[in-house]
């Protein structure tokens, strides 16, 4: 079969008797335009492997397999959705797969292994993440892939707005807190795209926007970074306190003027490289 001869994403929900279910946070991208120019801009992909959470009716995952990819592994938690994704098997063959299971608990470096089988250099390979992701799952995945064993090559992901401003947010803001320190001390953070609720179907209560996350090429040690958490955790739990009463239990005043930190500044006016100087003082 060839791409021409797939039936439209809304036919193929017809034949699979299909519909949006809230519980997964289904809100569905049917068209292709759309889908295109997310992979285009959060390209490129090629000869790389892909992994997608939460393929849905597989929109993202049809623009995926027309770039360069060498292999795309889809992980969708619907089991309803299976039969319908294993159609683009019969156009694509071995460069797709689609993985039943739970994003969250996924083991992506195992994954990409068993994909990769019976090449014994299976996790070498550059390995991205693209996904229109469900909302209510959203900020615990990118920190699983901010900070966990996987760090992917580059992260395309679709937020609900207010949470793509959070990841951009510049030091000063409203909207600045933990998740953009967190994201910005590992990735160079870009709002790519925004989409209005009724590109969705069916549409949601909130706008949305794509940001794409770019790992930097010196990456702070993991102890760093479990370091940078607690701190973030700890100023922006009580973000309209000074610093010194709300990093008390982490370092307090000491650490604060070991890093150049004015102690009566509070959490939101700190930069992302001066959180980062501050975690790795907070080991010496
Ligand atoms: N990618 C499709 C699109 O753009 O049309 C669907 C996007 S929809 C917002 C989110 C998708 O993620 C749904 O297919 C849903 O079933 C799936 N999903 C929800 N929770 C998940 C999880 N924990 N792990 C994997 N997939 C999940």
């Amino acid at each position: 079969m060839t791409p021409d001869a797939l039936p439209t994403l809304r036919e193929s929900l017809e034949q699979h008797g299909l519909m949006a279910k809230k519980a997964f946070g289904q809100h569905f991208l049917l068209d292709l335009n759309i889908t295109r120019k997310i992979v285009r801009l959060g390209g490129p992909f090629d000869g790389d492997i892909v992994i997608e959470v939460g393929p849905g009716p597989g929109g993202l995952t049809r623009a995926l397999l027309e770039t360069g990819a060498a292999r795309i592994l889809a992980v969708e938690k619907d089991s309803r959705f299976i039969e319908l994704l294993g159609e683009l098997k019969g156009v694509y063959g071995d460069r797709f797969d689609v993985i039943e299971g739970d994003a969250l608990k996924v083991d992506e470096l195992q994954l990409l292994a068993d994909s990769q089988q019976p090449s014994p250099d299976a996790t070498a390979c550059k390995s991205h993440v693209v996904s229109n992701l469900p909302y209510n799952v959203g900020t615990p995945l990118l920190v699983k892939w901010l900070t966990g064993p996987w760090r992917p090559a580059s992260m395309t992901l679709m937020f609900q707005l207010e949470v793509a401003l959070r990841i951009v947010a510049p030091v000063g803001g409203d909207d600045y807190g933990r998740l953009s320190v967190l994201a910005q001390c590992l990735c160079d953070c870009e709002k790519i795209m925004d989409l209005p609720a009724r590109a969705f179907t069916p549409p949601p209560k909130v706008d949305s926007a794509v940001v794409k996350l770019t790992p930097k090429a010196v990456q702070p040690e993991d102890r760093i970074v479990r370091a940078l958490e607690k701190l973030t955790a700890a100023a922006f739990g009580q973000r309209r306190k000074m610093l010194r009463s709300s990093l008390k239990s982490v370092g307090g005043e000491a650490l604060l003027d070991k890093a150049g930190i004015d102690p009566t500044a509070r959490a939101e006016t700190v930069a992302p490289e001066a959180f980062l100087k501050m975690a790795e003082i907070s080991l010496r």
